[in-house]
């Protein structure tokens, strides 16, 4: 492989290197994929880390991955239907806010999946024989250590390198990528924590719990200040996911990472004075896990020579939007298009400068929007409209920017 040194007049497919196959980057080896060009993922583990958890992605992620060819069904989706507000001690209903006809208005549906699902799946699609393009690479055991964004040369700490005419940096929120093209993140820990735990449907039936399984929503409680709960069902209905935030404080700041586990009690003992059938649930759930909160400021820029980065190596964001993987979609989305036929005329460098014009102050948008609802609900896209509120993310705004993100 070797980078492209001529500025070329026609579409030209290129060797392209993603560091990083977590769900960001296997997207990204997907969307360049299908415009063309011939991608190999570098993943520093032989595995890429998934967790047990649920993940919902709204409207402007499903049509991309809809687009793509993505067998939908085959990562068990939940499609939602609604979001339920619930008293945080009594457990009644507040508020429900109703989806209604949401394919019909905004084009694909809101879906829930399970992460490990949609890993495998993306894992198994980009890798595919069948489908548009090159079947990607994926190279495990590859940490990237050194990026030279002008000769294109990737060193690996296993002694190894490789040469691409594009390199992507999808490499998450401790990006390599990112340092290695000079950007130094101006960033905190969140005052807030989040532990996640699932229950199996049949757990839930046998506590009596049934509802929580079939109401296909968002149910929260709490979600003025740091305290919230969010439940949702996921792989088809069979397993229910809950994060729980929580002052950072509770538990000591030194503990870090994504695989620090609590116990059933612990996590009751988190939240005192919550609805007792979500006691119940969790003094029955598993794989409760931490997860540590940074808040990230917006970066200077996002690309450099022929590097590009995407999804959390590029804006991480607080998970109170639902929007971290669906602004990696949407980056995937825009590189697969900056990169096409129609678009890319072969100069690499001005393609990502394009991606980023396009990207940067979209995620940036929603990365901030992220902030706010952090300990206010009702900046959440589609708790409430918006329109008595400045400078709220709407649902139809959110829409209407992820069409407008297009080249
Ligand atoms: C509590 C919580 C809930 C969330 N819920 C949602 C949700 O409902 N909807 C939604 O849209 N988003 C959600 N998100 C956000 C979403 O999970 C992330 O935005 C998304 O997973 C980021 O994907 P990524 O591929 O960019 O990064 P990562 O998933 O971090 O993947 C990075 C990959 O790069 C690899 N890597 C790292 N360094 C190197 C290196 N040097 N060389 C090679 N490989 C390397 C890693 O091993 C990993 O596989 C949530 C996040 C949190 C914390």
């Amino acid at each position: 492989m070797s980078p492209i040194t001529r500025v070329q007049t026609s579409f030209v497919a290129l060797d392209v290197a993603v560091l990083g196959s977590g769900l960001g980057g296997l997207c990204a080896a997907l969307s360049l994929r299908r415009a063309g060009h011939k991608v190999t993922l570098y993943e520093r583990f032989d595995f890429a880390g998934e967790v047990g958890a649920s993940l919902s992605v709204a409207s402007n992620g499903s049509r991309w991955i809809e687009r793509w060819g993505v067998d939908v069904p085959s990562v068990k989706p939940v499609t939602l239907q609604r979001l339920i507000m619930h008293d945080w001690e009594t457990g009644t209903i507040k508020n429900k806010y109703d989806l209604g006809d949401y394919k019909t208005k905004f084009g694909s549906e809101y879906y829930n999946f399970h992460r490990i699902d949609m890993h495998q799946t993306l894992l198994d699609t980009v890798q595919q024989e069948g489908g548009a393009g090159i079947p990607c690479k994926i190279i495990t055991n590859h940490r990237a250590i050194e990026v030279d964004s002008e000769r294109g040369i990737v060193r690996f700490e296993n002694g190894s390198s490789a040469t691409a005419d594009l390199i992507i940096g999808a490499d998450g929120i401790r990006s390599n990528t990112r340092q290695q093209i000079g950007i130094i993140p101006e960033f905190k820990a969140s005052e807030s924590c989040c532990y996640r735990c699932i229950i199996s449907a049949e757990k839930l039936h046998s506590l009596g719990l049934t509802e929580f399984i079939t109401n296909n929503a968002i149910e929260f409680w709490g979600g003025y200040g740091i305290n919230k709960i969010v439940l949702s069902a996921c792989h088809n209905n069979e397993v229910v996911s809950c994060y729980c935030f929580y002052p950072a404080s509770h538990n000591g700041l030194d503990k870090d990472g994504w695989n620090i586990s609590a116990t059933p009690q612990e996590l009751v003992d988190t939240f005192p004075g919550l609805d007792k059938r979500i006691k119940q649930l969790f003094l029955h759930s598993e794989d409760i896990k931490m997860w540590r909160l940074y808040i990230h400021e917006e970066y200077p820029y996002w690309q450099q020579g022929i590097v590009g980065l995407l999804g959390d190596a590029a804006h991480p964001m607080l998970p109170d939007q639902s929007q971290g993987f669906c602004q990696g979609i949407e980056d995937a989305a825009a590189l697969g298009l900056v990169f096409s036929e129609d678009h890319f005329k072969g100069d690499v460098r001005r393609a990502l400068e394009l991606y980023e014009e396009v990207r940067k102050p979209r995620a940036t948008r929603v990365q901030k929007a992220s902030a706010k609802a952090r300990t206010d609900l009702s900046e959440r896209i589609g708790w409430s409209t918006g329109l008595e509120r400045k400078d709220k993310l709407t649902i139809e705004e959110h829409i209407k920017e992820a069409e407008a993100a297009k080249p």
